[in-house]
């Protein structure tokens, strides 16, 4: 498609995409009696007017019927979590019983790692990329200590070549094969927080499986953004929070994902009475027989009031469909990118380098940008005119034009408020 950085042509895309009523289903936070043109959806997605709904149910329900709540409420407490296995199925590619929802991110990689990360004197190697976010890093080299290993040795990092903002596929797949029978497990991001580059976890599965090692993946910048296989794919596990292109909250529940070929398995796990076999549950027997499927890997009684604005969300994605959903963030993905080129190309002294891959296959819902020849107040400009972004050190910007609430006009003004700034700090 020919692109235009006209309002007229913004608005006419925004005509024909049959997501645009979408926006106004959500909050936003306001400026000068407007809606913030709102970039930072990759970090905390949006409230969808609905979940204040979901959650007064819980909260009726709680008054009303207090205890009896766990099996008479409007949707009954004590298998709440359920009712979000079959939308978050069809987001990330999976069978309804490989999906689970519980605690937060970080902790179900621990949890999950019990399970796929067994090390022995010979297989004790993972994999994982440079530069992962922090919380992944401390997460795999504790566990490698609790095993006592040392993270020095036990953690292999794929490194970008020099000069370069993305990592190869071709460097993961040699270093899988390099590392061979001392690989274990390789635990990868779906898509990098850093750059939005979206990695091929199909091609990453089946090299790792063809050693000997697990595959698991951590779909934080993917759940929600881009379409996946899990279950055709293989893949071994994977976990993923809520709150970033989910849109289910701050700091909300994670699901999990756990291949059907483990769910009859002996593999060890952490187990809690939310794991243990639903009929019998509340019998309370003394050994534990764990439920057949992810929900098998559930430990503690569900935090329902969580649940709720996220089971919110999920009804709002599985009315749009993942198909959809990717067709309107490839087209408002690309608009933005001719935006910032037509902008840098009208400005000297400034140039705009998107790191991210310019390949489709590679990105997603965010353009990551260098700033070249400006800097934080640049930042500070637009946070203070009603764009809310994300900004990282040295001088880049992380920019999520997010398909379900941001609009093609927005994208117009966008650049419109980016080159008054340019202008506006130049000229000081
Ligand atoms: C956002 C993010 C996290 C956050 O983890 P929490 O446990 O939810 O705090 C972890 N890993 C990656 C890759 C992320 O992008």
């Amino acid at each position: 498609m020919e692109f235009q950085n006209t309002l007229e042509f913004a608005q006419k895309l925004d005509q024909q995409d049959k997501l645009n009523h979408y926006q106004s289903q959500f909050i936003f936070p306001q400026h000068n009696g407007k809606n913030v043109i709102y970039f930072t959806g990759n970090s905390l997605g949006l409230q969808p007017k609905s979940a204040q709904y979901y959650i007064n149910e819980v909260m009726n329900d709680w008054a009303n019927l207090a205890v009896e709540g766990h099996f008479f409420a409007e949707k009954p407490w004590w298998d709440y979590h359920e009712r979000l296995a079959e939308p978050l199925s069809k987001i990330v590619g999976a069978k309804p019983s490989e999906i689970t929802v519980m605690n937060t991110l970080t902790i179900n990689l621990h949890l999950l790692m019990v399970s796929f990360y067994k090390p022995t004197s010979k297989r004790f190697k993972i994999i994982c990329e440079e530069k992962a976010f922090p919380s992944d890093q401390y997460m795999l080299q504790s566990q490698v200590k609790h095993h006592g290993y040392n993270p020095d040795e036990a953690l292999v990092e794929v490194k970008r070549r020099e000069g370069e903002h993305n990592i190869r596929l071709e460097d993961i797949l040699a270093k899988i094969e390099e590392v061979g029978d001392e690989l274990a497990l390789v635990l990868w991001g779906g898509v990098n927080y850093y750059t939005g580059q979206v990695f091929d976890m199909k091609a990453i599965t089946q090299a790792g499986h063809k050693i000997g090692a697990y595959v698991g993946f951590d779909l934080a910048h993917a759940a929600g953004n881009i379409q996946m296989e899990l279950h055709q794919w293989e893949v071994d596990f994977a976990a993923w929070c809520s709150y970033k292109y989910m849109n289910s909250g701050p700091g909300n529940a994670s699901g999990c994902f756990v291949h059907e070929k483990h769910h009859q398995s002996n593999l060890p796990r952490f187990a809690g009475w939310w794991g243990h076999n639903k009929e019998r549950r509340f019998k309370m027997e003394p050994v534990f027989d764990p439920v057949q499927g992810a929900d098998g890997w559930q430990v503690s009684n569900l935090p329902v009031l969580t649940l709720a604005p996220y089971l919110a969300s999920l009804q709002m994605f599985d009315e749009v469909g993942m198909e959809m959903l990717v067709q309107k963030r490839d087209l408002i993905t690309s608009y933005l990118e001719y935006i910032l080129h037509d902008i840098d190309t009208q400005i000297p002294d400034t140039h705009f380098e998107i790191i991210t891959p310019s390949h489709a296959s590679e990105r997603a819902s965010q353009l990551s940008v260098y700033l070249h020849g400006q800097g934080r107040k640049l930042f500070d400009y637009l946070m203070a005119n009603g764009v809310i972004t994300d900004w990282r050190e040295p001088n880049v910007i992380r920019l999520a034009p997010v398909p379900l609430y941001c609009s093609f006009e927005d994208m117009y003004n966008f650049g419109q408020i980016l080159k008054q700034g340019i202008l506006f700090l130049n000229n000081k």
